[in-house]
């Protein structure tokens, strides 16, 4: 069976596993380090090493990060929700401290590459993979494949222009989707709008129990991104949409103004079929390692 490390590095914590065949063997998350790049490198290094001290045939390293990577996949350009990361040597620096290669992917190409071969797309050759959480990112398949794009940065649309002139993102733009229906942009406006300190969960909670301040706030995110999805099926006209995050995990709620403002939006060209993620929080994991294998840099 194939054996493969996927680490995935979010904003917040950093987690691992191995993924033997196509079940996910270990996972562990540990806060990810907010003293600069070289901690987060220090951080994966320990956790690969402790990996493959159980595991010694685990060769094969993935690694998701929360950002643009550059096309040769040995850098990432930036990345938006995690302090000072900014055009960082990734795949050098882990060669320093593991003394082998490991192979780069964004964090939502990884989901996406996992949810088709093993989750809510496995059945369809095209899919899009948006996840929603502190950003919001996705990733393309097409024919079995991640699309890239030239420069690769296909799929990073949390950077679409969602509100012109709009609040500014982690990465400077104004009225990016991200700046105002990510889970940071829910729990900024609705924390603002109550007067007082709201998370994103609770935003969603106060809106589902009749909130209509929270409501209005968690509303207006679900339908911007509705509306990018209106704008992808037109664009992309793929299958099936796979959404995930820890926004998307509100569950039905979500979906259901989700699915109707990109109905609305849509209307006329086709219905897009939007399905919760299936692989949930390991979807990261499972699919740096599987990047890794299927998709080598
Ligand atoms: C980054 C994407 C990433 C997404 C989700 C965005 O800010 O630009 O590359 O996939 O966040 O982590």
């Amino acid at each position: 069976a194939r054996m493969s490390i996927g680490v995935d590095v979010g904003g917040t914590k950093i987690a691992v596993g191995v993924l033997v065949g196509d079940e996910l063997q270990e996972f562990h998350t540990q806060p990810t380090p907010e003293s600069g790049w070289a901690a987060v490198l220090d951080a994966i290094a320990g956790q690969v090493r402790q990996l493959q001290a159980k595991y010694p045939q685990a060769r094969t390293v993935g690694l998701g990060i929360p950002g643009p990577i550059t096309p040769d996949r040995k850098r990432v350009k930036f990345a938006p929700n995690i302090y000072g990361f900014t055009d960082v040597p990734v795949v050098e620096g882990l060669y320093e401290r593991l003394g082998q290669h490991v192979s780069l992917e964004n964090d939502a190409k990884a989901a996406a590459l996992a949810e088709a071969e093993l989750g809510a797309a496995r059945a369809s050759s095209s899919s899009v993979y948006i996840t929603v959480s502190t950003g919001i990112g996705s990733g393309i398949v097409l024919n079995g494949r991640l699309w890239r794009g030239q420069h690769g940065i296909a799929g990073e649309l949390g950077h679409v222009v969602s509100v012109p002139g709009g609040p500014i993102s982690g990465a400077g733009q104004a009225g990016t989707l991200e700046a105002v229906a990510s889970g940071t942009a829910i729990a900024r406006d609705a924390s603002y709008a109550l007067n007082r300190e709201v998370s994103t969960a609770e935003a969603f909670a106060l809106a589902q129990s009749g909130d209509r301040i929270a409501g209005r706030v968690v509303r207006g995110a679900m339908q911007r991104i509705g509306l990018a999805i209106a704008d992808l099926q037109k664009m992309l006209d793929p299958e099936v949409f796979v959404l995930g995050g820890g926004v998307a995990s509100v569950g039905a709620y979500f979906f259901e103004h989700v699915q109707a403002a990109a109905d609305e939006a849509a209307e006329g060209f086709a219905v897009p079929v939007i399905r919760p993620a299936q692989l949930g929080s390991h979807a990261g994991v499972i699919g740096a390692a599987l990047s890794a294998v299927l998709e080598p840099a």
